[in-house]
């Protein structure tokens, strides 16, 4: 009854429904359900913005108490007591711990407008229109950020031309061996390689959704060095590898990189609420009040959230530690899934907890998927060709779900290894 209210009314775009068509009704943590009770364990995680699963209780209770005490509810620029409380939670456990000094900008709530207003400061402060991108990358899918996106399938959605944009290659894109940096290095230098002077070079550090392709901490310094002597502004979106997902709160701390300017999104709010920020060097701090503007800007239930969020697990380093374990004992779990379908896995990607499996061809992954979702699993594929299983558990999944979780996993790349046993059964 409710899938076809659904599919009667809703537009063709809608997209992750056709990978799981089903009406879902219910959640907590790692678990969803659907509206007749059927149970699934969830490697989704509203594709990168559950990192705190669903509905966690901190959170939840702080929203509910909030929401009845007839607090501010609109999501104007105004100041605000739960602004306030954000920014002082932000600030005190997130950037002054990693000495970070950062304005702290807030966009629509997509993580697509939060990009855009990053392109547009990086080309106000330079007075340069071109933005360096990289191969595999993704950024969204407005008009700015798409010109910035590497998927041919989005960018033609644009209608227009997507113009203002340089591609440069990714670490490892031609192979281990071919060295990206003094090849983006030469293009820079040479005033006839045709290659104009960026504003901003706009990157993840891990590609989330081309593949879950890592760039190397040597890697990443080389390209800040290499920015830095440049004036090209070095911008990392973080709205999918940060708030933890890599294994800290932002994605580059490894690196020891400080950015010019950072972007999060997704997992912010800590409860799946839209809530999006560019984070940028006092320096640049040139806007003209209200020259990136917007009505949602200001979404008090999500600062709400996001600020029991941060007390909750960024206060010491404690989450942090278990993430670490966590990442170990994910990989360790991948390496032993891999060895028992050499035929079908080709190799691991990713780092921290946005890792996966590569599968020697994207129609044995699209199987796979398919067959988890029959055995109770929700998981994604990304890559260039979709062929990427993709593990985007929440990171405060129990160790007893994760590893129910793997083994519905196994047993669907078994199905689909043997399908004539399976098809029989
Ligand atoms: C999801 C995502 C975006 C776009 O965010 P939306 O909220 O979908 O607009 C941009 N960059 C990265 C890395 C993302 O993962």
């Amino acid at each position: 009854m409710f899938e076809s209210v659904i599919t009667g009314a809703e537009s063709s775009v809608a997209s992750y429904c056709r990978s799981f068509p089903r009406v879902f009704d219910h959640a907590k943590g790692a678990e969803i359900w659907d509206a007749e009770g059927n149970r699934w364990i969830d490697f989704l995680s509203g594709a990168g913005a559950l990192n705190y699963g669903h509905n966690p209780e901190q959170m939840k209770q702080a929203l509910l108490e909030y929401i009845s005490d007839d607090r501010i509810g609109m999501s104007l620029d105004l100041w605000t007591v739960a602004k306030a409380q954000f920014l002082n939670a932000f600030t005190q456990n997130i950037l002054e711990p990693r000495g970070l000094d950062y304005a702290v900008q807030f966009t629509g709530p997509t993580g697509t407008n939060a990009v855009e207003a990053a392109l547009k400061l990086a080309r106000l402060a330079t007075g340069r229109s071109t933005i360096g991108r990289f191969t595999n990358g993704f950024h969204g899918m407005t008009l700015g950020a798409l010109a910035a996106t590497g998927n041919s399938f989005h960018r033609s959605g644009a209608g227009v031309g997507l113009s203002d944009t340089q591609v440069l290659p990714f670490e490892g894109y031609f192979g281990e061996e071919i060295d990206t940096l003094a090849i983006i290095e030469r293009l820079f230098d040479d005033p006839s390689s045709g290659v104009d002077l960026p504003a901003a070079v706009l990157l993840e550090t891990i590609q989330g959704e081309g593949g879950l392709n890592v760039a190397s901490t040597e890697w990443l310094q080389g390209l800040a060095r290499l920015c830095h002597a440049r004036g090209v502004l070095l911008i990392i979106d973080d709205i999918q590898a940060g708030c933890g997902r890599s294994g800290r709160f932002f994605s580059f701390e490894e690196a020891g990189i400080v950015p010019d300017i950072v972007v999060l999104s997704k997992s912010l709010s800590g409860f799946g609420q839209p809530l999006s920020i560019v984070l940028h060097s006092r320096a640049l701090d040139i806007w003209k009040p209200g020259q990136h503007n917007g009505t949602f800007r200001g979404n008090c239930l999500a600062f709400v959230t996001a600020r029991v969020m941060i007390e909750t697990y960024w206060a010491d380093d404690r989450f942090q530690k278990a993430l670490a374990r966590d990442a170990i004992w994910q990989t360790n779990r991948l390496q032993r899934l891999a060895a028992k379908f050499p035929d079908m896995v080709t190799g691991l990607k990713g780092r921290g907890l946005m890792q996966g499996v590569v599968c020697h061809d994207p129609n044995v992954a699209a199987a796979v998927g398919a067959a988890a979702f029959k055995r109770g699993l929700i998981i994604e594929r990304c890559g260039p060709f979709d062929e990427v299983m993709k593990i985007f558990a929440p990171l405060t999944i129990s160790r007893r779900l994760l590893e129910e979780g793997f083994t519905r996993l196994e047993d669907a790349f078994r199905d689909v290894s043997t399908p004539s046993r399976h098809v029989a059964a």
